[in-house]
């Protein structure tokens, strides 16, 4: 890293240059996780993160059962595989959520999906494949039978004393149910963390509003609070704050004894409009980075007193790409989670890359699944103010500094939809 900050002999600083790679891992090594917990309901789980592991205390199932609904049958040796045309007399009828009798040789028990298979049973056909005659009281079978058919064993999903959700893990509808399926009634997680942000530009007016020349809405408040939501996070919101150094000082004041982190949008570059790094400096240290990628160059890193501080840059683009690829690691690792890391896929480039950048880029891209891999093409303007594109696009392509392609490359995708859950 290009720690130095370098002065220029004028009232400019040249903030330190990082790579996208230096920015996330200085960033994710800072975030300490969370080690507050709490218990809750399993209809309350759901996007939370696991305190500890889970483990089952039972097998699932808890005893053999049927596969189908059909008849349980006692089928003698000499009868396995061989080439049918069996009768077995029909003595026992098993529901779901009730016991039978234990079978004898010969006969059979009519059995219904889930229902337990009675002893002496060893087999289960299912009932297209029987025959009734004899005034229903037996079924006949044509075809040569194996033990065990349709028969779901005991502990076949879960073995009592296994581990069946990992400490970290966030809490997806499955794991709910499974947790469900093993008895548990309540989870241990860890507490959510409270996000205070705040919004800085003398130009930002409120969605319902009527702008005035020279003033624009201020989306990335909606953008960053509905980012936040689909982390989980408690939000602490104090909108948008005058553009002078008193305010936002006393905004970062105000939330840095009941915040576990501090965002903020805009005012991040080294404009003399620019009063979020002397604010947070004078409550404590602020890193200003340029990070060598486009879209998003400039990020606030530091702590105010002890709480985290990261300020995003302004344009919604920018503020938006960020967030998803420095600050959502971040703020994963602060709540417990194991696997914060964005996960990327492979795509093929569906444009030539003809001028080598000195940044990388993360460029908005549709994916044209038409074909394997999946194609990528570009939405035509890329500018860091184009939210449209954000909307348009199903996700990022990351394209490395320093490099040129054609058609058909190989590179790496990280999905919308993924990052924005
Ligand atoms: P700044 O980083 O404050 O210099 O802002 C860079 C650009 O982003 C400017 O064009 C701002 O008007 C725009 N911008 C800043 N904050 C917001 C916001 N909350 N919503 C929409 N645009 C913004
Ligand atoms: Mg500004």
């Amino acid at each position: 890293m290009d720690n130095q900050s370098v002065d220029c002999g004028c009232d400019q600083i040249i903030q330190p240059l990082l790579s996208t790679n230096e920015a996330l891992e200085t960033l994710t090594k800072a975030a300490i996780s969370t080690n507050k917990v709490e218990v809750v309901k399993l209809d309350d789980a759901l996007n939370r993160i696991l305190a500890c592991d889970v483990r089952s205390s039972i097998n699932v199932p808890g005893f053999d059962n049927s596969a189908m609904d059909g008849y349980a049958i006692n089928l003698k040796e000499d009868q396995i595989n061989t080439p049918g045309g069996f009768a077995f007399e029909i003595t026992d009828r098993i529901p779901a959520g009730s016991t039978g009798n234990e079978l004898s040789p010969g006969c059979a028990a009519r059995i219904f999906t889930g229902a337990p298979i009675p002893k002496g049973a060893n087999t289960v056909i299912m009932q297209e494949e029987c025959e009734l005659i004899e005034n229903d009281t037996k079924i006949e079978i044509y075809r040569p039978i194996s033990l065990n058919e349709n028969i779901r064993p005991m502990g076949n999903d879960i073995v009592s004393g296994d581990i069946i959700l990992d400490k970290g893990h966030r809490l997806k509808p499955q794991d709910i149910a499974l947790a469900a399926s093993v008895g548990v009634k309540t989870l241990e997680v860890f507490q959510r963390i409270k996000v205070g942000v705040f919004f800085t530009g003398d130009e930002l007016v409120k969605p319902g509003c009527e702008l005035k020349p020279g003033q624009i809405y201020n989306s990335n408040r909606y953008a960053l609070v509905a980012m936040l939501n689909n982390l989980n996070c408690d939000i602490i919101n104090l909108n948008t704050i005058k553009d002078t150094l008193k305010d936002t000082t006393d905004a970062l004041a105000s939330l840095k004894d009941s915040c576990d982190l501090i965002m903020t949008t805009g005012g991040v570059s080294v404009g003399e409009e620019d009063h979020v790094k002397p604010a947070v400096e004078s409550l404590g240290e602020l890193n200003l980075w340029r990070i060598k990628m486009k879209p998003g160059k400039p990020l606030a890193f530091g702590k105010v007193g002890n709480t985290a501080f990261i300020g995003l840059p302004g344009n919604p683009v920018s503020a938006m790409v960020t967030f998803l690829l420095f600050a959502r690691p971040f703020i994963k690792k602060l709540q417990g989670c194991t696997h914060y890391l964005n996960t990327s896929y492979k795509v093929a480039a569906n444009f030539d890359w003809h001028r080598s950048k000195p940044r990388r880029e993360f460029v908005r891209v549709q994916l044209d699944q038409s074909s394997i891999p999946a194609k990528a093409n570009q939405y035509p303007k890329q500018g860091s103010e184009v939210l449209s594109s954000m909307v348009w696009a199903d996700g990022l392509v990351e394209i490395e500094e320093k490099t040129t392609f054609k058609q058909g490359e190989i590179i790496n995708f990280y999905p919308l939809n993924e990052m924005m859950s």
